[in-house]
């Protein structure tokens, strides 16, 4: 908004206490130790300060009313606005019963990273629930750590959504030939644990693989919760046009934003960091006056082992294929 000549005040909202970070490197190169914090901040001091932007840090959003034009935080008074972006992204999905298990993981954030690698440092078997991107990319680097890995899904190939059946089949063969035990099409029954640390994960069929670690990685949901009464609609994200227009003078972008596309038609919602950055812009257009709608290919990239997979545009399968 500031490239674009605003000149009126900007305040960033944001429940982590970390000035804005890249988020593609946490499952790679630092879970591996690799980079460090320093590595995968978004802006340096001097750029967040030439934004003139106020960041609240710590704070959440609990409560919107879009009449009064107010967000309530969890603490302090409420902020109101003009404009506002709604940008919440998702919270990771978790398995029923095992939130307080030790040795299970979730990887949304940069605390989660640390505990994690903290963890895998004096590990010996890991499992993975979930072979979407972000399990195939944390297998990946566990077995680069020399750890012993087991990923589970319940699908028949990894990254089934974003590739598709025969992509997948090529990325079950990589991560098997790197040493990974690949069970496809078995969920999983249940976590065994001792003293309340996790032991292992038992599959359908009945084994139970052992763990000293679990990462769950089993998709996320959009961080909408503290909007349910608000009078917006919401729907697996919230719902907007094709400008990311949620309401009156209200935006939503990146994985929270439901929105029209003019190929793909409504209700297109994509989890990566490229539309992210790419629809901000648009809404930042929009915001200051601009006449554009969103409607670039989508785009993301993943990096397994030492191979670089970018995937353009979007896979659609049949029933059978699910
Ligand atoms: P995801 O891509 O949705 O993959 C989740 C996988 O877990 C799916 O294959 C799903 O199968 C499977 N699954 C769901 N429930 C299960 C269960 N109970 N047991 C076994 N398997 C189960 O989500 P993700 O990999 O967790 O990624 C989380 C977020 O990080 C996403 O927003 C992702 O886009 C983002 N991310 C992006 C990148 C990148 O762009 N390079 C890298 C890392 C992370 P079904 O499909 O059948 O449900």
């Amino acid at each position: 908004m500031r490239a674009r000549g605003f000149r009126g005040t900007i305040q960033v909202v944001g429940a982590e206490e970390h000035l804005p970070y890249d988020r593609p490197p946490l499952s790679k190169k630092v879970l591996s130790g690799t980079w460090g914090e320093e590595q995968i901040r978004l802006r340096g001091q001097r750029e967040l300060d030439a934004l003139r932007a106020g960041f609240l840090l710590g704070r959440s959003a609990v409560r919107l009313d879009v009449q009064a034009r107010t967000v309530a935080l969890d603490d302090g008074p409420s902020l109101d606005y003009g404009r506002l972006v709604l940008a919440t992204g998702l919270r990771p999905r978790t398995l029923p019963g095992t939130d307080s298990l030790y040795g299970v993981w979730a990887l949304r954030s940069l605390e989660d990273c640390a505990g994690l690698r903290a963890e895998l440092l004096t590990a010996h078997d890991v499992v993975v629930v979930g072979a979407g991107v972000l399990g195939c990319e944390i297998a990946a680097t566990a077995r680069q750590m020399g750890l012993r890995v087991s990923m589970i899904d319940r699908s028949p190939v990894p990254m089934l959504r974003q590739t598709g059946p025969d992509i997948g089949r090529l990325l079950s063969s990589l991560h098997a030939e790197q040493g990974v035990r690949i069970l496809m099409g078995s969920g999983t029954t249940g976590l065994t644990d001792e003293a309340g640390r996790v032991t292992g994960v038992t599959v359908k069929g009945g084994e139970t693989i052992p763990a000293d670690v679990v990462v769950v990685t089993i998709g996320s949901v959009p961080a909408t919760d503290w909007l349910t009464g608000s009078g917006l609609p919401l729907d697996n994200g919230i719902v907007c046009d094709e400008r990311g227009r949620a309401g009156v003078d209200l935006h939503a972008v990146g994985d929270v934003a439901r929105w029209s596309h003019g190929v793909a038609g409504d209700g297109l919602r994509l989890e990566n960091r490229t539309n992210a950055v790419q629809q901000a812009r648009s809404v930042a257009a929009d915001i200051t006056g601009a006449e554009d709608g969103y409607h670039q290919v989508p785009y993301f990239w993943t990096d397994q082992y030492d191979i670089r997979m970018q995937v353009f545009g979007w896979v659609w399968l049949s029933c059978r294929e699910l």
